[in-house]
């Protein structure tokens, strides 16, 4: 089940909601293949087939351009044998095209707005379910 995150700018009043957390289509492993960009498809499935007994999982993710600090949910996979990651997806920003890095929810405090570099809120109360 995923979770709809609320975010506001206290400066400029910008605001923009975020889809996270799995979906129900996630669970079907041919699904989370199809949601990997053509480029990066071939290393996940190397990953899978190469360690017998990995798996692959997928959920939106909150990620954030180092570049813009353009905030954006993303469709994250990864292939993992236990706890040793094999491939994680990589996401690189639609505006400037710097690489994403994933952040948690409660990092979105430290991030300043898009537009104006004034700070951030999360609005916890308003979690929508979604799936
Ligand atoms: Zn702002
Ligand atoms: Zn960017």
């Amino acid at each position: 089940m995923g979770t709809v995150i609320d975010v506001q700018c206290q400066n400029c009043g910008a605001q923009r909601q975020y889809w996270l957390g799995i979906g129900q289509q996630f669970h079907d492993p041919e699904i989370i293949l199809d949601m990997i960009s053509k480029h990066h498809r071939g290393a996940a499935k190397h990953a899978l087939k190469q360690s017998p007994g990995s798996e692959i999982s997928g959920a939106y993710e909150l990620a954030h351009c180092p570049g813009c600090n353009r905030l954006a949910s993303v469709k994250h996979a990864r292939v993992e044998l236990g706890e040793q990651l094999l491939y994680e997806a990589d996401h690189y920003c639609a505006k400037c095209d710097e690489r994403m890095e994933l952040i948690e929810e409660e990092d979105v405090a430290r991030i300043p707005c898009a537009k104006c570099g004034g700070p951030l809120v999360m609005d916890e109360d308003c979690c929508v379910h979604w799936d």
